[in-house]
């Protein structure tokens, strides 16, 4: 295996992990590279996983898994806390492996490490208060006594853009439900993902309690564990697209699902709202990771009366923007993830610009090396463009105008998808009024950002299923068992 010299001079050696973790033990091999994003070089080499290796990964968490929820709540609590404070001992190493293999701007890539640590810590909490029922019947005769127990061996599939916190995010929940786990990371960055899993194994995770499998066959291997009886659970976050394939997949044995999927956010800036506040607020809503975000602005409905001030200050922040390699302290836009990202960037925008929208900044990609798009700002969009229904996943901000409530009401919710959206107005009662009736699972006010561990996260319509995070998301890993006694 080979690591970029940026890489080696930076990081703790213990964390250059690249073949499969199985029941504890690493498995070296080759077969997938990992590109840096900014030149298109080779930065890592890691293991590519047969079938047979998917299900040595499921006997390994089915032999953890009796071990694992006998263990008592606080002793797993403990764990994750460990864990935790791990990820942020190691927190600089981390973002720079994210910053290298992802391409994100290393403020992005910081914050990321914190935010997905956060998991680790919410869920070491959540871990020692899980809820149980008591009731009566209706007819006073019984009692009804609900208990959780962990679902089961659950498979958990992450996309590229946050190569840390999807992973936490899911295994925070399922370990602390005293559930084990394979996961199984993007094959763009499965550097982080084996980083944590060391960590983890240095916080005292059982072997077999968490395995880890990179692949170039996600569909075959995904296929293979999903058929064993033994896996319980599905939590997968990645496109609507394979979203509705698993589904399918898993409807053949009647596996639990949690979907986490694609977005379309709509953010909605009123007249009234507080301009400078609004353009903070667009800026970190669309530029978090260079606009490679699920909850990333993707619309810009903007009220006739501030829509000029709206797009010349959004295209003045836009421009001054710093582009370079994510692991480069003065870049602000790191490049796209692969060649083909860019080519969907700049299909939906050329798109646009032949149906009437005019670039005030950006407009095509950079010749340079490596896969970058310059951010774009588009105004006179056509509603109806490829580019207000497709998610744009790149630093692009097309922005309509509209005239009343209802008009951008009806515009906010004019696709299949239902993840973030986000109103700027100084009025309150009207953001909620407005709010109440977007069709989303997750509602910015006056706030460009909205992710928190501790609030639920998920989308409403082809947007996913269940929510991650917050008091629920450790319910996604338990079944209720109702207990009808009679004394
Ligand atoms: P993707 O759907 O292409 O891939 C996601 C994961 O699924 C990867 O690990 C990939 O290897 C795997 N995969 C692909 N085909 C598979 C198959 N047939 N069977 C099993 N696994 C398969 O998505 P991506 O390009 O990695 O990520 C971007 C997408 O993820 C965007 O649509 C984004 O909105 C979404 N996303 C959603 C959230 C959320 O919380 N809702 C968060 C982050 C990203």
């Amino acid at each position: 295996m080979t690591f970029h010299a940026k890489f080696s001079g930076y990081a703790d050696p213990a964390l250059h992990a690249a073949g499969l973790y199985i029941g504890g033990k690493w498995q070296s091999g080759s077969g997938i590279t990992v590109l840096d994003p900014s030149t298109g070089n080779l930065l890592a080499e890691v293991a590519d996983a047969a079938i047979e290796d998917a299900q040595r990964a499921v006997d390994a968490a089915d032999a953890a898994a009796a071990g694992w929820r006998a263990t008592p709540a606080r002793q797993r609590s403990e764990i994750l806390r460990r864990w935790y404070q791990l990820m942020t001992q190691h927190a600089e190493e981390l973002a720079t492996l994210i910053a290298l293999e992802n391409g994100k701007a290393l403020a992005d890539a910081r914050g990321e490490v914190a935010y997905a640590a956060e998991f680790f810590r919410w869920y070491a909490e959540e871990a020692t208060r899980i809820p149980g029922e008591f009731r009566h019947t209706p007819s006073g005769s019984h009692n009804i006594l609900v208990d959780h127990e962990p679902i089961g061996i659950a498979v958990l599939i992450t996309p590229w853009n946050f190569p840390a916190a999807m992973a936490t995010r899911k295994i925070g929940p399922a370990l602390a439900a005293g559930c084990t786990v394979i996961l199984k990371p993007a094959s763009e960055t499965p550097l982080t993902a084996y980083a944590m899993a060391r960590l983890g194994e240095e916080a005292g995770v059982p072997p077999g309690v968490v395995n880890v499998l990179t692949t170039s066959n996600p569909g075959g291997i995904t296929n293979a564990m999903l058929a064993d009886p033994r896996v319980r659970k599905l939590s997968f976050t990645g496109s609507t697209g394979v979203g509705r394939v698993l589904l399918a997949e898993a409807a053949k044995s009647v596996v639990s699902c949690s979907m986490e999927l694609g977005g379309n956010a709509p953010f909605i800036v009123f007249d009234d709202a507080h301009l400078e506040a609004a353009l903070d607020g667009a800026m970190i809503a669309k530029m978090r990771n260079a606009g490679e975000a699920c909850t990333a602005a993707n619309r810009f409905y903007v009220q006739a009366g501030i829509h000029d001030a709206f797009v010349a200050g959004l295209t003045a922040r836009m421009k001054s923007l710093k582009i370079g390699p994510g692991y480069d302290p003065e870049t602000q836009c790191g490049p796209m993830i692969t060649q083909n990202a860019v080519r969907k960037i700049d299909r939906l925008v050329s798109e646009a610009l032949a149906a009437g929208a005019r670039a005030t900044t950006g407009g095509k990609p950079l010749t340079e090396n490596g896969y970058f798009y310059p951010p774009t700002v588009l105004e006179n969009v056509p509603v109806n463009a490829s580019i207000a229904r497709e998610e744009i996943f790149g630093p692009v901000a097309p922005v309509y105008k509209f005239e009343s409530d209802d008009e951008a009401i009806r515009l906010a919710n004019n696709t299949e998808y239902g993840l973030a959206a986000y109103i700027y107005s100084r009025d309150l009662k009207r953001a909620m009024k407005v709010g109440k009736r977007i069709e989303t699972g997750m509602l910015g006010i006056n706030r460009g950002l909205m992710s928190d561990p501790a609030a639920p996260f998920g989308g409403v319509k082809q947007s996913g299923l269940g929510r991650e995070g917050g008091v629920t998301g450790i319910l996604e890993f338990m079944e209720p068992k109702y207990f009808a006694v009679d004394y």
